[in-house]
């Protein structure tokens, strides 16, 4: 089955070409926890042919909430890039040369001449889904002790806990 979602470097190969996808990812397929919902996934920009290889220059913009890793509230949550990346044919003889120039630039690997975009653009939004995500850069949390949402309402444990070791220290200064 061909995929519909792919950019023609033979296309390319004259002059450059514009491209645009609407492409849409399963949450599962992504496998990320903290991504708990994905908008359609925005991709255009232009591909053009360089010295043994292809240059790739998109904008990809996508949205879609992604749960506070400390209140654990769903947030939403927009990306929006430019990237560039450069397509080089894969040739295992060549390796050692291109892992080289790895280091140094996006390099993407194709083996047809109509290049699949999903892999391309999944890569990114991988990068883009932080490890620990925060709604916001002081969100206070939850309580360890009763659970309840710190940014919302405030509880008692810390001030029970305080009042506690407060007794416990009158009690000693007694003996
Ligand atoms: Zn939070
Ligand atoms: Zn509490």
């Amino acid at each position: 089955m061909k995929d519909a979602n792919t950019i023609s470097l033979e296309a390319a190969q004259g002059e450059p070409v514009d491209f645009e996808f609407q492409l849409t990812f399963p949450l599962e397929a992504l496998d990320r926890e903290p991504l708990v919902e994905i908008s359609p996934v925005h991709f255009a920009g232009q591909v053009s042919a360089i010295e043994s290889g292809f240059a790739l220059q998109g904008d990809l913009g996508w949205g879609g909430r992604l749960e506070c890793s400390r209140c654990l509230v769903a947030y939403p949550f927009r990306s929006d890039e430019e990237f560039s990346l450069v397509l080089y044919p894969r040739q295992p003889a060549e390796r050692d040369e291109r892992e080289l120039e790895r280091e140094e630039l996006d390099v993407y690997f194709f083996e047809t001449p109509d290049v699949a975009v999903a892999p391309i653009v999944e890569e990114r939004i991988q990068m883009a889904v932080p490890m620990k995500p925060l709604c916001r850069e002081d969100c206070r949390g939850l309580c360890v002790h009763c659970g309840q949402d710190l940014n919302v309402a405030t509880c008692h444990c810390n001030e029970k806990s305080i009042d506690a070791r407060w007794e416990a220290l009158k009690k000693l200064k007694k003996v």
